[in-house]
């Protein structure tokens, strides 16, 4: 059967079983204000990722995607089906439908993204995957921006909070070491203080082997071995 048929089954499916785990965990978390909350959010992303074919249900991988974005990684899926949702109003962000069927996340060439030149994840969302117009780069995409994906399934709200937090402390480092280095722009020592050196980050251009990256000052970057390939900066 085609995909014109399965997609609408498939997203009443998956908007079901999510809206279930979404609503359980809201119950557990929040009683029945958080359990109407969880299930909203929990069933609107599973109904979209149901009809985009997002989930992997052939490998147990596909199957944890779902029950951690419809419970322990809500925070992020709320975010990202904001971004979903605004991509959808964008004419500029298209689906990449080849490199989001059955690949656990959603990908959209294009769309909202904080910074320009840079493609921006929320929750199972990634957007703006060609900044820079050269073509989507299939690799950096799975090792950087998909795998924010799994750290969002993995560590939960702690993910969001990391970065919170560390942003918070990374402009009370950054300005104390401006302070001794007042020839380096603040903006640079802000910038790779609060953004490239948060672990998740850091994990992440690692696992690209983009370490450091070049908009990281050195100054600040954290230190270690080089990466032998110069991978996206983004
Ligand atoms: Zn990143």
């Amino acid at each position: 059967m085609s995909r014109r048929f399965l997609s609408p089954l498939e997203g009443m499916c998956v908007a079901g079983l999510a809206g279930l785990l979404g609503t359980l965990a809201g119950l557990l978390v929040g009683g029945p204000v958080g359990a109407l909350a969880g299930g909203i959010v929990a069933g609107v992303h599973g109904a979209i990722a149901g009809w985009r074919g997002v989930y992997d249900w052939r490998h147990p991988r596909g199957w944890f995607a779902l029950v951690a974005d419809s419970t322990w990684g809500l925070v992020g899926t709320a975010l990202g089906t904001l971004l979903i949702v605004a991509n959808i109003a964008m004419p500029s962000a298209n689906l990449e439908s080849e490199l989001t069927c059955r690949r656990n996340r959603h990908l959209h060439n294009g769309g909202f993204s904080i910074r320009r030149g840079f493609a921006f994840t929320l929750g199972s969302a990634i957007s703006n995957a060609d900044p820079n117009g050269y073509g989507l780069n299939d690799e950096f995409l799975s090792r950087h921006e998909e795998l924010h994906v799994w750290q969002n399934r993995i560590f939960g709200p702690l993910f969001q909070l990391t970065y919170v937090l560390w942003a918070l402390a990374g402009v009370v480092v950054a300005a104390l070491v401006w302070l001794r280095h007042r020839d380096v722009p603040l903006r640079k020592l802000i910038e790779t203080a609060c953004y490239y050196n948060n672990p998740f980050e850091y994990w992440a251009y690692r696992n690209d082997g983009n370490w450091p990256p070049r908009g990281a000052h050195p100054l600040l970057a954290w230190s270690g071995p080089e990466s032998d390939r110069t991978g996206a900066q983004l």
